[in-house]
């Protein structure tokens, strides 16, 4: 039975895995919505769903035992609720509204407590399909969530989903990099590999705002050299932008943030290709980590440089 249940069954997913370790031991730390997002058929579907059980299981182990497990296994749990992923999903009538429909979630689950599990999660195994109407209503259970129900929506790329919900979400990145791949790789990545997927990618001291951000920036501008210009200002400038920096984040741990994205996204485009742009942020991130005072902005500098010539 533990197969059925084990998170960790899910392979090549570390960086996913981190944030649904983090959340099967903290749930009431789940945000309202998450968002798995990356390529089909890399284990989305599949990590939703060991997560789902893991959180609704009455002890939060997926123990396979209670009755919530055993409500999984015969394939009717109550408090999971999978939308259909073949078929687009509409508003519903306000009245009557049909199953599946966002009105039919809203007035006849929402509204009442979960039946057996502490929490609901509510699954949409492509959240693409929800059309435009319905987006907008589920985002009213989105900005005041019930306290016991949690959304996972699953696509393939963040941009089909309207920027106001993605902003109420943690996203998280689901990626083509399995682990023969990255065994071809030189032995200097094999440092960044443990480094990056071995779980340090982001503390979570860092505001889910500012990952989500950040994000954002290198995502737009890491292509193009011109828009490398504004990204490295960017940066430069969020040293001023935030005197309010706190104990547990700091320009150092912001620096280290946008370096792993930037390392993420080049990895995640082609790791051989970007083999020596990866190699300057992680030589990067190592002489950051010398703590030398006002060096920062001097490494930014050869940093951005160096890619420019690339
Ligand atoms: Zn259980």
């Amino acid at each position: 039975m533990s197969n059925f249940f084990s998170i960790e069954e899910i392979q090549g997913q570390d960086t996913a895995l981190q944030y649904v370790r983090h959340y099967v031991k903290s749930p009431h730390m789940i945000p309202p919505l998450l968002v798995f997002y990356g390529p089909s058929s890399v284990g989305k579907w599949a990590l939703a769903e060991r997560f789902a059980r893991h959180v609704l299981c009455l002890i939060g182990t997926g123990c396979g035992l209670c009755q919530s497990c055993k409500s999984f296994i015969s394939n009717q749990h109550p408090d999971y609720i999978v939308f259909p992923a073949n078929q687009r999903i509409a508003i519903g009538d306000d009245k009557d509204p049909a199953e599946f429909t966002v009105r039919w979630l809203q007035n006849r689950r929402l509204n009442y407590r979960p039946h057996l599990s502490k929490y609901r999660i509510i699954l949409f195994p492509d959240a693409s399909l929800i059309n435009n109407e319905a987006e907008s209503a589920l985002l009213k259970s989105l900005e005041e969530p019930p306290a016991h129900s949690r959304f996972i929506f699953i696509v393939d790329d963040l941009t089909k989903l309207k920027q106001t919900i993605i902003s109420r979400a943690i996203c998280i990145p689901f990626s083509y990099l399995n682990k023969q791949v990255l065994q071809s790789l030189s032995a200097d990545l094999e440092l960044f590999r443990e480094d990056f997927f071995g779980g340090s990618l982001i503390p979570y001291d860092i505001p889910s705002e500012v990952i989500t951000l950040t994000r954002d920036m290198v995502s737009k501008n890491l292509r193009d050299s011109i828009l490398l210009l504004q990204l490295e200002n960017w940066i430069r400038e969020y040293k001023d932008d935030h005197p309010e920096w706190t104990e547990d984040f700091n320009y150092t741990e912001f620096l280290e943030l946008v370096s792993t994205i930037m390392i993420y996204e080049f990895s995640k485009e082609n790791i051989e290709d970007n083999a020596a742009q990866i190699e300057m942020l992680y030589d990067f991130k190592n002489q950051l980590h010398k703590n030398i005072p006002g060096l920062e902005h001097f490494l930014l500098s050869e940093l951005f440089h160096k890619f420019t010539r690339e």
